[in-house]
């Protein structure tokens, strides 16, 4: 960036994405004011909101480690080396995610995260003000105003970075000026959390290394550990009932004998895990989900989104902060390399737009994968196959999870790389039950044809 430019940047929001990009963006010089909707977490406790625990993967940590916070953070989280899926009535089998334990991802508090990186963002140099809510934002005058504690406050800005997440004041106030060609996709299913407390001698009691799915065919559990050994179980299923289906739905499902009743039913080896399932059941709220999309992510130099106040996405490739944490180094990159904002927003965008498509299409495929393929016999079979195959071609056949959450090649490559992997995988396993029928020449071939060989950007 030209030192001729303006110096100093407003950024809404100072959750995730938020409190990273002012630390980045600190360390590089800029004067960074964030404006916060919610109160202090440091003082008055974090208040919640989305999910307890996020799991936190390879693209996620190397931003982390461009602000140094890596190692606060990677002190409270936990290991999860696979998934353990419990099918009803058998026995939880645990699916490696990645080949040893330099491929693994990590569940953290939501809460404990956003105050590392609240304090780097304070000690690279950034003003937070929390209990300041975006109201308006009036681009002529170049002034916002915020409201908090029962008053209204009016601040001047040069330009502004929308962190704002996915129900984002700052997008809204850009659309009234432009249209951003926004598109909001529901999922029709949502989600409630529950949890699995300590043990009686206060260790887990199940296994901690693992994300545990529950997987029912159209919904499912799942369960991530946290530090202090306890569980976040989070059950996802239809809001409303569907036609075609019997299955249980947030509409049904709402008393304690209900959830009960359903968890008798489906998830019995989880009643004695969650003592308090009534009481969390009818006390929790249920969260709805959906993919945001969004034809503009800036307006000009005055304004840009990331995030997801640019492109919410369901969570089921634990993805959504991830993207998040790669957009914050991408933003800081080109406003470094550019000589105006405008041309940093439109380079950014340009950058992020088809990626954050890719993993937003990824992440709604991977509801299916969780919630219906984990036990489905001939996924599993694919399973094996990829991973032969990944042993024979090192870094020209790479599976589709470890693309996603082990490397940092482009979202929309490591999709485009996963169709072509899917297919060889389905045709090679079509009408098969183990690996002995396989026609390995001739998946050598295919995979020769139509793999070049892959390079991480890392
Ligand atoms: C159930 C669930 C599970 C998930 N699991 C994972 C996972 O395992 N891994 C993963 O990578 N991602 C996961 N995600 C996605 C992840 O939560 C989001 O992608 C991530 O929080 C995005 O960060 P953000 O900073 O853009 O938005 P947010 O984290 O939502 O932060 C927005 C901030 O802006 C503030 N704010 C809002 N409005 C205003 C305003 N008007 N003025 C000022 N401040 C405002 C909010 O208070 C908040 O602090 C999950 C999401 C859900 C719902």
């Amino acid at each position: 960036m030209s030192n001729a430019g303006p110096k100093s940047l407003t950024i809404i929001g100072a959750g995730l994405a938020g409190a990273l990009l002012a630390t980045l963006l600190a360390r590089r010089g800029w004067q960074v004011e964030v404006f916060e909707r919610r109160g202090d977490p440091r003082l008055q406790g974090y208040a919640g909101g989305r999910s307890i625990n996020l799991a936190l993967a390879e693209r996620g940590l190397h931003a982390l480690r461009a602000a140094d916070a890596h190692g606060a953070v990677l002190e409270q989280a936990v290991m999860m080396r696979g998934r353990m899926v419990h099918p009803l009535g058998g026995e939880p089998q645990l699916q490696r995610y990645g080949r040893d334990d330099s491929e693994v991802i990590w569940s953290v508090s939501r809460g404990e995260l956003n105050i590392t990186l609240i304090n780097a963002a304070e000690a690279a140099g950034a003003t937070l003000h929390f209990d300041r809510g975006l109201d308006s934002v009036d681009f002529d005058a170049r002034t916002i105003t915020c409201s908090g504690s029962g008053e209204i406050h009016t601040h001047p800005f040069t330009t502004l970075l929308g962190c704002d997440g996915a129900g984002s004041t700052l997008r809204a106030q850009m659309a009234a000026r432009r249209d951003l060609g926004e598109r909001t996709e529901w999922l029709g299913h949502g989600y409630k959390e529950l949890e699995i407390p300590p043990a009686a001698d206060g260790g887990f009691r199940i296994e901690p290394n693992a994300l545990h799915i529950w997987p029912r065919g159209r919904y499912m559990c799942i369960a991530l550990p946290n530090d202090e050994r306890t569980f976040t179980v989070t059950l996802f299923m239809a809001l409303h009932a569907e036609s075609g289906n019997d299955d249980p739905d947030f509409d049904s499902v709402t008393t304690a004998a209900d959830a009960r009743a359903l968890f008798e039913r489906d998830f019995p080896d989880t009643l004695p895990l969650i003592p308090e399932l009534e009481h969390d059941f009818v006390a929790n709220p249920v969260g709805s989900l959906a993919t945001l999309r969004l034809d503009r992510w800036h307006l000009g130099g005055d304004a840009v989104l990331l995030g997801d106040a640019a492109h919410a996405m369901v969570p089921f490739h634990g993805q959504g902060m991830n993207c998040a944490f790669e957009d914050c180094v991408a933003l800081a990159g080109c406003m470094e390399e550019h000589d105006s904002l405008e041309a940093a927003f439109a380079a950014f965008e340009a950058d992020r737009k088809p990626n954050a498509t890719a993993i937003q299409d990824m992440a709604l495929e991977n509801y299916i994968e969780m919630r219906d393929l984990v036990d489905d016999p001939d996924f599993l079979l694919q399973q094996a196959l990829e991973r032969k195959l990944q042993a024979r071609h090192p870094g020209r056949f790479v599976p589709h999870y470890s693309m996603v959450t082990f490397m940092r090649i482009p979202y929309a490559l490591a999709l485009e790389r996963s169709n072509i992997q899917r297919e060889i995988l389905v045709g090679a396993t079509r009408g098969l039950e183990s690996l002995d029928g396989v026609d390995w020449a001739a998946v050598d071939t295919e995979i020769e044809r139509q793999l070049a060989p892959l390079m991480d950007g890392a």
